[in-house]
């Protein structure tokens, strides 16, 4: 049975920024990290308004990883809400990174940039995936690690509590065991010191409290360019495992059959980090097939539901030339027209093509140009007439994206 032992939770301005847009909640079995974005102060509101929610507690019902998804999407819908009743906050947002102590294994659910990470054995191990161009990159292995760190983009996240009605948050829950420490943080940590460094750090302890300072420091030492907030928390076991687990312990360094069950579910729960509980409707098909955000034109994705009884032979060969002529049409067509609208992850793209879907998941675009811009930084007045997927020319089409990603585009 896990509880908390001991636990140190900060949060600093850092050295560049006027004021703290993080915000965080310790109190233990729930642990959390909210690094808000958004100009006039709307930052601090979306990371708070998170922070309360959290104070009224977990949603009832479910997993903890579950109950901590369903947290975030109701932090999500309040946020939204916030944003659209004042013009001063539209797009603000908020990255969530939070976790549940429960009785053998720690939950977590997870949107943005923010961090988890988990020091066992004097090894410091990232749970979370950051939702940021730059961690899709690494993922795909367009970028090294060590690029990402230095990349001129790296602050562009591309999942927020917030911008958007609905969020794909992760969850995820990895067993623990006595001993372990977690690390929740925003980027002012991470962005201004490696793993390495935070790894000696905790290696050094000796404490929780001083553990904690010292990353802090290290991070205004690097240069503080942002909020930096810092919850560490180590679990202990209080006893109350069942006895089978321990008939198989043969000394005490033996490996102990729950911790190569831990192992094994914190391997699995690695690899499934990204399960979504809610996926924005372009993610409920196949990844595939998915479609840019807006709607498409009516009757263009059904696939015929017919020939409910046997037919002539000559009905399904119509059927197979019609589509035919229209892939080679819809083909010839695609080339020369593009548009604007935002891929999976809500990054402004330009896809060469038309905005349309046949039968059986045929697409007649294909992406020509991811921007650096996520479509919550589009200013809402623009947001309607850039992404609604109107057919452009190419210089069009790039020359509107450039508007944007340069700042031109009000
Ligand atoms: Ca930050």
């Amino acid at each position: 049975m896990l509880r908390v032992a001991d636990y140190f939770a900060d949060s600093d301005t850092g050295r560049a920024r006027r004021a703290n847009e993080d915000a965080f909640y310790a109190h233990a079995p729930v642990f959390a990290v909210a690094d808000g974005m958004g100009g006039a102060q709307a930052g601090e509101v979306a990371s708070r308004t998170v922070v309360d929610r959290l104070r009224r507690g977990l949603p009832d019902g479910g997993s903890p990883e579950e109950r901590l998804a369903l947290l975030a999407e109701e932090a999500n819908d309040l946020i939204h809400r916030k944003a659209a009743e004042d013009e001063q906050r539209a797009g603000m947002g908020t990255t969530l990174t939070a976790a549940y102590v429960d009785e053998d294994a720690v939950s977590f659910g997870h949107v943005g940039d923010s961090r988890a990470y988990l020091f066992r054995d004097d090894k410091l191990q990232q749970l979370t995936n950051d939702h940021s161009l730059v961690g899709e990159m690494v993922r795909r292995g367009k970028l090294t690690a060590e690029q990402a760190e230095e990349h001129p983009q790296r602050s562009i996240i591309t999942r927020a509590l917030g911008p958007e009605p609905v969020v794909e948050v992760d969850h995820m829950t990895t067993f623990a065991r006595d001993g372990d420490l977690f690390l929740l943080c925003s980027d002012g940590l991470t962005s201004m010191i490696g793993d390495d460094a935070i790894e000696r750090i905790l290696r050094a302890g000796p404490d929780l409290a001083t553990a904690g300072h010292a990353l802090i420091d290290a991070a205004n030492a690097a240069g503080g360019r942002d909020n930096i907030t810092v919850i560490l928390f180590r679990v202990e076991d209080v006893g109350g495992r069942r006895q089978t687990d321990q008939a198989t312990v043969v000394g005490e360094d033996a490996p102990r059959a729950e911790d190569v069950r831990a192992a094994a579910a914190a391997a699995a729960a690695q690899e499934t980090t990204a399960t979504a509980t809610v996926a924005p409707p372009e993610t409920t098909t196949e990844p595939a097939s998915r479609a840019p955000k807006q709607p498409l034109p009516p009757g263009a994705t059904a696939p015929p539901q017919r020939r409910r009884r046997r037919r002539l032979p000559f009905a399904l060969v119509a059927i197979v030339a019609v589509v035919a002529v229209l892939l080679v049409a819809g083909y010839l067509a695609s080339r020369a027209v593009f548009f604007v609208g935002t891929d999976s992850h809500g990054v402004v793209t330009i896809y060469q093509g038309l905005p349309y879907e046949l039968p059986f998941g045929l697409k007649l675009y294909e992406r020509y140009y991811s921007s650096g811009v996520v479509a919550a930084q589009v200013p809402n007045s623009r947001r309607r007439t850039l992404l609604d997927n109107a057919l452009r020319s190419r210089s069009d089409a790039t020359d509107l994206v450039r508007q944007l990603e340069t700042g031109q585009l009000r």
